[in-house]
C-alpha cells in the first residue's frame, strides 16, 4: 500500500523551487514516479511531501544551445528515443533509451528521474558520462552545472541538495571523428535491470589513432563510473586487438563490483573485459 503524503501540483518551475525550498526537509519532487512509487510502495522512504514535477513547461524539450544539445529534466526516455537531434548527435544515447525497460515506463520515466534516482545500474548514466555532459542543478537562488562525473557520490546519494531540481542535461557537442556505443546485459530483454550495462566512446585522429576515450561503467561500483586507466591506454593508440584487449583488461580491473540475485562479482567483472572489447572492437 502507499503511505499517506501530501501532494504539491505547481505549474511553473518558480513555484516549483519555492514549494521545494519550503518543504527541503520533508519534501522530494516526483517526475514519472516510476522510481518513487515502488520505492513508497517498499518503504525505502516516506516524504510527507510530493512536489509533482512532471510537466513543468521549464523541463521540456530538447534543443541546441551554445553548442550543447540541452535535454529538459522533464524529457522522457520514449522522448529521447524519438529525437532526431538525439538520433544525428547522440546516437549512443538512443541506444540506452532503447532497452531502458518498456514502452509503458519509458512513456512515463525522465531523463532527471534516472540519474537523480541514482542508481549504480541506472541506464542513462554510462552513454551520458562518455559524453562528457552536465548537469543543470536549479533552485531558487540561480543555477549550478555539475559535471556528471562528479554528480554521483554513493548508491542513490548525488550532489543534488534537496531544494534543487535537475532542470537539464547538457551535452557537448562530439567531434566528427567520435564513434561510441552502449551495451547492457540484462536477464532478460526488456523491464530489466542491468547485470552490467556501459558505453564507450573513442574520437579517432587523422592517421586512425585513437585521439581522446572515455569508459564509462554500471552496476559494477556504487555508481556508475569512468575507467581513467583504461581510457589512458587507448589514447595515442592504434586500436589493435592487443590495445583494446589491454584497455578491457583495464576496464574490468576498475570495477568494485557486488555478488546480488542478478549475478556475482566475479561474473560482473569477466563480463566487463568482454563488453568493453567487443564495444571498442
Ligand atoms: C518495471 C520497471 C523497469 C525499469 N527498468 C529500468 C531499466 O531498464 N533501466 C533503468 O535505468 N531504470 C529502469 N527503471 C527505473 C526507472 O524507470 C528509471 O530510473 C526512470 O528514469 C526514473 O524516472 P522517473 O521520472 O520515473 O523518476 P521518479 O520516480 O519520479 O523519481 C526518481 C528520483 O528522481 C528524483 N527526481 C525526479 N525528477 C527530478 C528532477 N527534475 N530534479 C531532481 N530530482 C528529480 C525523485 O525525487 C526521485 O528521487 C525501471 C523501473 C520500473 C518500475
Amino acid at each position: 500500500m502507499l503511505p499517506e503524503f501530501e501532494l504539491l501540483m505547481p505549474r511553473a518551475l518558480p513555484e516549483a523551487l519555492e514549494m521545494l525550498a519550503g518543504r527541503a526537509s520533508d519534501g522530494m519532487p516526483i517526475a514519472g514516479g516510476t522510481n518513487v512509487i515502488p520505492d513508497l510502495r517498499g518503504g525505502r522512504y516516506r516524504p510527507a511531501c510530493l512536489v509533482n514535477v512532471a510537466g513543468l513547461p521549464e523541463l521540456r524539450g530538447i534543443r541546441w544551445e551554445d553548442g550543447f544539445l540541452v535535454i529538459g529534466g522533464g524529457v522522457t526516455i520514449a522522448e529521447v528515443l524519438e529525437d532526431p537531434l538525439v538520433a544525428q548527435f547522440a546516437p549512443v544515447l538512443r541506444e540506452a533509451a532503447r532497452v531502458l525497460a518498456s514502452p509503458l515506463i519509458r512513456n512515463r520515466a525522465t531523463v532527471a528521474g534516472n540519474l537523480a534516482n541514482a542508481s549504480p545500474a541506472a541506464d542513462m548514466a554510462p552513454p551520458l558520462l562518455v559524453l562528457d555532459a552536465e548537469v543543470e542543478l536549479t533552485s531558487r537562488e540561480g543555477s549550478r552545472q555539475v559535471p556528471l562525473k562528479d554528480f554521483f557520490v554513493h548508491v542513490r546519494r548525488t550532489v543534488r541538495q534537496p531544494h534543487e531540481l535537475i532542470t537539464a542535461v547538457r551535452v557537448p557537442l562530439p567531434p566528427e571523428s567520435s564513434r561510441a556505443r552502449f551495451f547492457k546485459v540484462a536477464l532478460r530483454k526488456a523491464d530489466a535491470i542491468a547485470v552490467i550495462n556501459g558505453a564507450v566512446r573513442v574520437d579517432l585522429a587523422e592517421d586512425g589513432r585513437c585521439r581522446a576515450a572515455r569508459i564509462a561503467l554500471g552496476a559494477v561500483a556504487p555508481t556508475p563510473i569512468r575507467a581513467y586507466e583504461a581510457e589512458k591506454a587507448l589514447e595515442g593508440q592504434p586500436l589493435t586487438p592487443d590495445v583494446i584487449a589491454g584497455a578491457a583488461r583495464l576496464a574490468a580491473e576498475a570495477t568494485r563490483p557486488i555478488d546480488d540475485l542478478r549475478g556475482s562479482a566475479a561474473y560482473r567483472r569477466a563480463v566487463t573485459e568482454v563488453m568493453v572489447r567487443r564495444a571498442l572492437e
